[in-house]
């Protein structure tokens, strides 16, 4: 016999919180369970994470939100990959973007038929076969129109640059509107029962809050399912030593850039994240290598146009919850985990724990092999996203400072040393659907780290040298041909979605 949830208590109003609160009034119309988001007043959100990946898209979609509505509220601009800067030495740049690079060749991966090109004598970039890349390098942008012909136009993906404040000002609103019940008030305790199931929150002021489930998005404390249920913390911190981030927001004073500038510093790496009103900064670095005030000036000392406000230190811990789902409680945002921001990927974990959520959406009896499995998916998730930020560091050949030389030697999980040694011999990514970073995803850094394999493909050999020239240069003038006939960004943005 089914027993379905009741109700859902959401703690917390932050984008998580509110991101919850939406896709979960999307996805659970017609289904009669009540949704509540309990926000603070007098605990702040964090107000950072302004960079996001294409799941973004997916977001706004799936909560059927007008995409243009959105980024007018949230002054955001387009999103098209990341520039990494001085990361494999000082003075180095590459481009990681979004969407595919190049077309698949007979069958084969596009990576191994351009290795085979670079032997015959093709002298390309890896970037030139990316219409992000070349996009983001023309400063142009569109909407993908909705019918075409055109590979070029069926095969780039973008994100966004969103005001952090706004957007769960906006998603506040959305869901109001959708009729969910928001309760302004801080939760003071939360009573579990005899098997570890909370039952009720006490708010300030004494009222009592039940319901059948909960979701925590009370920040990096974790209040229900750590301070409560204490599942543990899987801390990461030996693989990734940046333990800080220094964030400060600047005048915009030039037209913005529809990509994020990550430069490789000399305790972590620094960001740069145009919106259309203001750019966000910041630099995360390891205390161990770095103290505040020298974090402080290295970030003052880097950013152009006037500083708006006091320059602001988060510390955090990496890793992630060991138990994301536990009994009633689902962990979100913040509260399940961090990874540094080095590929925008936080606010991407919030919506993959969603879908994930989705899934496996319980019923009263909370099954425990589908808290399990659930748990297995988002733990592969955050593993593959580790590893990813990892391979920045340990393909450096920087060794100016302490921090770089300790990046020379530093230990990396099995999981990826394999991933590496796979690469290194023939250029091979071992890659699932489930998995959220592509092969032209790995190989992008690999290119931008000046890591190639020793070998392509053996098959490849069977290719025409001519004719595999003529492909690759077709495909290189029709990314071109499309791209410069796009819209520049800013004036795209300026027409069409310009902050209210
Ligand atoms: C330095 C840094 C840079 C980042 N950059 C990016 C980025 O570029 N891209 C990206 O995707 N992500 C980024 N992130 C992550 C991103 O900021 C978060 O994933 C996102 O903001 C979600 O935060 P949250 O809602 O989980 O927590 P918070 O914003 O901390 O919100 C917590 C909420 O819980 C409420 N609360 C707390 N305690 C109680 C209580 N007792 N009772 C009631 N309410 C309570 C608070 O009032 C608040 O509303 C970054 C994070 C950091 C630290």
């Amino acid at each position: 016999m089914q027993k379905p949830l009741k109700s859902i208590c959401i703690v917390g109003g932050g984008t998580s919180g509110w991101m919850a609160a939406s896709l979960l009034s999307s996805a659970l119309k017609g289904s009669n369970i009540k949704l509540t988001v309990i926000e603070s007043p007098d605990i702040k959100t964090i107000g950072v994470g302004e960079s996001t990946v294409p799941s973004m898209v997916s977001f706004v979609e799936a909560c059927q939100i007008n995409l243009k509505e959105f980024m007018q509220a949230t002054s955001a601009t387009f999103k098209l990959g990341i520039q990494f800067d001085d990361w494999r030495d000082q003075g180095d740049s590459y481009f990681h973007p979004f969407g595919i690079v190049g077309k698949n060749i007979n069958g084969f991966d596009f990576y191994q038929a351009w290795l085979k090109s670079l032997a015959d004598g093709n002298i390309s970039r890896w970037g030139d076969y990316s219409p992000n890349a070349v996009m983001a390098e023309n400063e142009r942008f569109m909407l993908p129109p909705q019918q075409h012909q055109n590979w070029v136009l069926a095969n780039y993906a973008h994100a966004f640059h969103l005001d952090a404040v706004k957007v769960a000002q906006y998603l506040r609103e959305l869901c109001q509107k959708r009729g969910v019940t928001r309760i302004e008030a801080t939760v003071k305790n939360v009573t579990v029962d005899h098997q570890q199931f909370i039952q009720d929150l006490e708010l300030e002021g004494g009222t009592t809050v039940k319901s059948d489930f909960f979701i925590d998005c009370t920040g990096f404390k974790g209040l229900l399912i750590q301070e409560t249920l204490k599942v543990g913390y899987e801390d990461w911190s030996h693989y990734l030593p940046c333990n800080r981030a220094v964030t400060l927001q600047t005048e915009q004073f030039t037209d913005p850039v529809p990509y994020t500038i990550a430069t490789a510093r000399d305790a972590g790496w620094s960001w740069k994240i145009p919106l259309q009103h203001r750019t966000g900064n910041g630099y995360v670095f390891a205390s161990d290598f770095c103290s505040d005030g020298k974090a402080i000036d290295l970030l003052i000392n880097n950013v152009s146009g006037k500083i708006l406000n006091e320059p602001q230190i988060i510390p955090f811990v990496t890793g992630k919850r060991k138990k994301i789902w536990h009994n009633n409680c689902l962990s979100l945002g913040l509260a399940n985990g961090f990874l540094e921001p080095l590929e925008s990927t936080a606010i991407h974990l919030v919506y993959k724990t969603l879908v994930h959520f989705i899934k496996h959406f319980p019923d009263a009896d909370f099954d425990k092999d589908n808290e399990r499995v659930f748990n297995q998916k988002i733990n592969a998730d955050y593993e593959e996203i580790r590893d990813f930020i990892i391979l920045h560091y340990c393909t450096s050949a920087r060794s100016d400072t302490d921090f770089w030389r300790w990046c020379q030697t530093m230990p990396v999980p099995e999981s990826l040393s394999e991933k590496i040694r796979m690469f290194k011999k023939r250029g091979q990514i071992t890659h699932n659907s489930e998995q959220f970073f592509s092969s032209d995803s790995w190989c992008s850094i690999f290119e931008g780290m000046k890591i190639r394999p020793e070998k392509y493909h053996p098959l490849i050999n069977g290719f025409h040298q001519k004719s595999l020239a003529n492909t690759l240069n077709e495909n290189v003038k029709s990314i071109r041909d499309t791209v410069l006939k796009m819209p520049n960004h800013h004036e795209y943005i300026q027409k069409h979605c310009q902050a209210r």
